[in-house]
């Protein structure tokens, strides 16, 4: 069983799958199902998105425990600094170290007004995403990793600040990145050439998030600072009225960011799925017909 940056820094492409934690025990059931049905794909890893409020946060440490403990997968668990002590979040490391989860994301967070609202870290927790990295490292046997932003993080003074905190994540002990949605591959290049300009060669893998719903694509890329560019727009907006038309449609276009991304030396693809596996399946057995995966 390698590490999953063995597994990154391999001539193969990865891909892996995120979801997001269910709201209640039918979520949960129908996001199984969905796990089961992707688990067939052998994906490199998977992971449960972690949310602000306690419930929400419980229910994700469960799933990633529960996947490292009863599937074939190798989950990665997300952490943010959200709401918690740094007690809190250190028990959390363990609870996940505990149930054989050895990968975290580790990360800020977004405040619990939502990504554009300012930033106010717990009176006893932590400050950035990267004081989570080193008490990660701290405690020992994780991979570590982190996120990125092709666009630059929303709160970023330029784009250079923005690659100088991933080198500074990647110095304080994270091995790899996975980037906010985007959805040109020149962004992604960009940002790779950025971080590898300043001597750091930690993979970076693209994060994937197909429109298969306009409103709730353009309402998310919206809040966390994802531009949709005008090509795409001309592409999705004549057709925006016919649902069908735009699933197919934002099928093609992520499929055809996927063999753009893989062509130019990406490490791997992490499909964010929403907690349904048949758009990521149709996506990914289109590339694998092309032989890419
Ligand atoms: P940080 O690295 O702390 O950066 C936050 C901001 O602070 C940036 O603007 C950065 O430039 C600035 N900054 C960082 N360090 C310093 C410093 N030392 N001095 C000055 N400025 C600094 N959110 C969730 O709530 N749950 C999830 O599960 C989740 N999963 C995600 C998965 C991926 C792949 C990605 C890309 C994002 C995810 N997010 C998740 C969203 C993420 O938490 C937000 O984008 C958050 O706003 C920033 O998190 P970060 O880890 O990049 O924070």
């Amino acid at each position: 069983d390698r590490s999953l940056v063995a597994a990154l820094t391999a001539p193969a492409p990865t891909y892996s799958f995120e979801f997001f934690p269910p709201k209640d025990d039918d979520g949960e059931a129908v996001l199984w199902r969905t796990i089961a049905d992707l688990e067939t794909l052998r994906p490199t890893f998977v992971s449960v998105t972690y949310g602000a409020g306690g419930t929400s946060q419980e229910r994700t440490v469960r799933m990633t425990a529960r996947i490292a403990e009863q599937t074939g997968i190798r989950p990665v668990g997300h952490l943010t600094l959200v709401g918690q002590t740094k007690g809190e979040i250190e028990s959390v490391l363990k609870q996940y170290a505990a149930a054989g989860v050895d990968s975290v994301l580790a990360l800020r967070g977004d405040p619990k007004g939502g990504p554009r609202a300012p930033w106010e870290p717990h009176p006893d927790g932590m400050t950035y995403a990267i004081d989570l990295v080193e008490l990660a490292a701290e405690i020992g046997g994780f991979e570590i990793g982190v996120a990125a932003f092709p666009e630059g993080h929303p709160d970023a003074e330029s784009l250079d600040q923005d690659a100088e905190v991933l080198v500074a994540k990647s110095r304080a002990g994270a091995e790899y990145a996975i980037t906010q949605m985007f959805f040109r591959a020149s962004d992604y290049f960009e940002l790779v050439d950025r971080v590898r300009a300043r001597g750091c060669d930690m993979p970076i893998v693209p994060g994937i998030m197909p429109i298969l719903n306009f409103g709730q694509v353009a309402r998310m890329a919206e809040l966390c600072g994802a531009e949709l560019p005008r090509e795409v727009l001309d592409q999705i907006e004549p057709i925006a009225g016919d649902k069908d038309a735009v699933r197919a449609t934002g099928i093609e276009l992520a499929t055809q960011l996927c063999r753009d991304l893989l062509a130019g030396g990406a490490p791997g693809l992490h499909f964010i799925t929403l907690n349904r596996s048949k758009a990521t399946r149709e996506i990914f057995e289109a590339l694998r017909a092309d032989g890419l995966l």
